[in-house]
């Protein structure tokens, strides 16, 4: 099933599930729920077949163009967790650009993206020309935790997930060299575009093997399959289960493949106007515009 996150023609925030093309409010279906996390905590299997059953018979939703996407989940209860350099091209890539030679870490590297100011599919990527000018793109595979994750051992670590998304880890690359860190460089306000839905884990194998790609203005530039993950989602989910407790809504993003901007010679980073688009197996196509 796939929910999203939509302003209504009354620029009222719904939540809703997206059935033949259309949505549907989750509220005008007799589900109501306050926001996405409200939905994520209270889903269950059978909660997901009532849906499903008062779907059938539901009619015709509102068409997407009447409709205005969110990101599925606009005012995450913690900070985005992130992982760096979790595929090995890309990884080294990363080290090119900084002149220095790669040696493949023992641990990944965790850090957290902050959501300040929500972008959904379609929305705009502010430039922050100000505050840089190495903009860059990291299309990601996002998982969406269903259930409290405290000490989770790798083999029950997919019972907790509700489901996936698309995330854009904007990141600011002069920023991120010259400051030595992430939390600047990464969570400026718009540095997170999430969507265009949350697809439900039941769509998908276990584990999720996808292709994850990004173009801009149509060029592809990055082509990647979560099978390349170095650290996988069992991996980074049981380990930062082990010291923090994961709830209902987070969001763990699972690093980017090769063919970001500061990985070509020149360097390709994005610019005013630039549409990127990011894109998922099985979830669908995140589009922003830089402005
Ligand atoms: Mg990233």
């Amino acid at each position: 099933m796939k929910f999203v996150t939509f302003f209504d023609a009354a620029r009222k925030e719904q939540v809703g599930v997206v059935h033949n093309d259309s949505i549907h409010a989750l509220a005008d279906l007799g589900f109501p729920c306050q926001d996405m996390p409200d939905l994520i905590e209270k889903y269950t299997p059978d909660l997901g077949a009532a849906i499903a059953a008062k779907l059938a018979n539901a009619g015709t939703g509102i068409p997407p163009g009447e409709a205005k996407l969110q990101a599925p989940i606009p005012r995450p209860r913690h900070d985005i967790l992130c992982i760096g350099q979790n595929y090995l091209a890309h990884a080294l890539e990363a080290a090119r650009y900084r002149g220095k030679e790669y040696v493949k870490p023992d641990w990944p590297t965790y850090f957290s993206k902050r959501v300040t100011l929500p972008v959904g599919h379609e929305g705009i990527i502010p430039a922050h020309t100000d505050a840089t000018d190495k903009l860059d793109y990291e299309s990601e595979l996002a998982v969406i935790i269903g259930k409290r994750m405290s000490r989770v051992p790798k083999e029950n670590v997919f019972d907790h997930i509700f489901g996936y998304t698309i995330v854009n880890d904007v990141s600011a690359r002069d920023r991120q060299v010259n400051h030595v860190q992430f939390t600047y460089a990464k969570g400026m306000d718009g540095f997170a575009p999430m969507g265009p839905w949350i697809v439900t884990a039941d769509e998908f194998k276990t584990p999720p093997h996808l292709q994850v790609m990004a173009r801009v203005n149509g060029e592809l530039r990055q082509n990647g399959n979560t099978n390349d993950l170095i650290f996988d989602i069992p991996h980074l989910l049981a380990e930062l289960s082990l010291g923090i407790t994961l709830e209902p809504g987070d969001i763990l993003i699972t690093g980017t493949p090769a063919g970001v901007g500061m990985g070509f010679t020149p360097p390709k980073f994005l610019k005013p106007g630039d549409i990127v688009e990011c894109e998922v197996e099985g979830i669908g196509v995140l589009r922003n515009t830089v402005q």
